[in-house]
């Protein structure tokens, strides 16, 4: 596979160079030279195939040639050794649960993949990679649990107090081995700030091997084609012939790697962005006019992102053409109050209990399906009993209590896992927002762990 930089086409790197450097030195993003697409004999009888196998098959397409058959194989089965099934609410509807992995959410599918991908390219010898990372709650939990005893790594987090969930909190904290842990005396973007610092640091990157975890590395998006095609597998198993994909939109790398699939022969009819207020994308799609803005809160916090940094990929896939573009991509938005209703119209409906990323995906089908109630021209047509509307559901409901009802929170069944990091002990150090003090703590640690 070779990967070019959306800001100079030219320049070529392989696989293993755009997954160390995350992001190229011109500020572009990595995205592969050529898509290959799966063949139809593959396609046609997915079915047959386990989410392992698909994800294997799918890799190997895409950087089969970046390493022996048998080690990508052996990153697949480690990383992606958990399930994404699929729940059906009604005939049209159904949900694709990403949360199954040890964090919880689906960052899980690509921060395993990318931490044994790193970890393989790591040869012998190699001086420690030490991975910083600052988060609104999600990623660094899915770093965390994606590098923990991968070896030669180390891994920071930073992370805003009192800013994220009690078991978000948990699960960055209670470690230990090559994960540790800052506890910043500010905001996400004090957070982001510090880290965004240390990598423009000469000095500091002459002294330690420093590499981000964030999602526009391009080994965080390959994973996240995988269970597309694998909810694609299990509907047809069911009998379905179209669908339509709703995901719940931050960054837009989910929705990034969906379309990916999709250009590799995967069948979508049509994708749905769904945003809370921060709606830099759904504005775009109405007005054509591409304008970012500072995030605001919402309850659905890990998609506040106001200049969604995997953009330029979708972008990039449609080079530029935003009426194909608009073709083969919706978008809505939905307000908090929106989505606390959601919340509760899921669970009496349905007795369905969804995180608020998750519900605002939900709204979004249900608007899709309004709009469509007769029309057959693009995919979903409620006559239409082979046709189905997949929400992509990110979170576990346990790790954003704040946003669900308390009669709702209470019936939340929160797995095994997270109730025995209860009993862990707990790690973390307190940071001012200093960038010295900062550095400081980076260069006074050993250089190894
Ligand atoms: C990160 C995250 C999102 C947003 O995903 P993007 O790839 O950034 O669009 C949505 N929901 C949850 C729960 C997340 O953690």
């Amino acid at each position: 596979m070779k990967l070019y930089s959306t800001n100079n086409p030219e320049q070529l790197v392989d696989f293993k160079t755009a997954v160390f450097n995350s992001m190229p030195l011109d500020k572009g993003l990595y995205m592969p030279a050529e898509i290959p697409v799966l063949s139809p004999d593959f396609l046609e009888h997915i079915e047959q195939y386990s989410l392992p196998e698909i994800a294997f098959k799918v890799a190997t397409a895409l950087i089969g040639d970046a390493m022996p058959a048998a080690a990508l194989k052996a990153i697949i089965d480690d990383a992606i050794s958990f399930d994404a099934p699929l729940k059906k609410l009604d005939q049209h509807t159904q949900v694709l649960e990403l949360f199954h992995g040890p964090s919880l959410a689906f960052k899980d599918f690509g921060a395993r993949f990318m931490s044994r991908v790193m970890s393989y390219f790591l040869q012998e010898g190699e001086q420690l990679l030490d991975v910083l990372v600052a988060t609104s709650g999600d990623t660094g939990g899915a770093v965390a649990l994606g590098f923990l005893g991968v070896p030669n790594t180390r891994v920071t987090i930073l992370y805003p107090k009192g800013k994220v969930s009690a078991i978000q909190e948990l699960q960055l904290c209670t470690n230990g081995q090559n994960i540790q842990v800052l506890e910043v005396e500010g905001t996400f973007d004090d957070c982001q700030q510090l880290v965004k610092e240390a990598f423009a640091d000469t000095e500091l990157n002459a002294k330690l091997r420093l590499t981000s975890a964030n999602s526009i590395n391009i080994a965080r998006l390959i994973p996240q084609t995988f269970y597309y095609f694998n909810a694609w597998a299990q509907l047809r198993r069911q009998g379905v012939e179209r669908m339509v994909v709703a995901v719940p939109s931050g960054n837009f790398g989910n929705i990034a790697a969906g379309l990916l699939a999709q250009r590799m022969g995967l069948p979508v009819a049509q994708f749905i962005a769904a945003t809370n207020a921060n709606d830099t994308v759904p504005r775009f799609l109405e007005t054509g006019v591409y304008e970012t803005r500072k995030s605001v809160q919402t309850y659905a916090n890990a998609m506040d992102v106001g200049a969604p940094s995997n953009w330029v990929r979708i972008m990039e896939l449609f080079k530029g053409d935003a009426s194909a573009l608009k073709q083969v991509l919706k978008g809505y938005r939905f307000t908090d109050e929106e989505t606390i209703a959601a919340i509760k119209e899921l669970y009496a409906r349905h007795g369905y209990i969804a995180c608020p990323h998750t519900a605002i995906a939900w709204l979004a089908t249900q608007a899709y399906q309004a709009e469509h109630q007769d029309s057959d021209s693009k995919g979903y047509n409620s006559d239409d009993s082979k046709a189905v509307c997949l929400f992509l559901s990110t979170a576990h409901p346990c790790k954003f209590p704040d946003a669900l009802p308390a009669e709702i929170a209470s019936k939340v069944i929160v797995p095994e896992v997270v109730e025995a990091l209860k009993h862990k002990q707990r790690q973390s150090t307190s940071m001012s927002v200093n960038y010295p003090l900062f550095k400081a703590y980076l260069l006074k640690r050993p250089n190894e762990v």
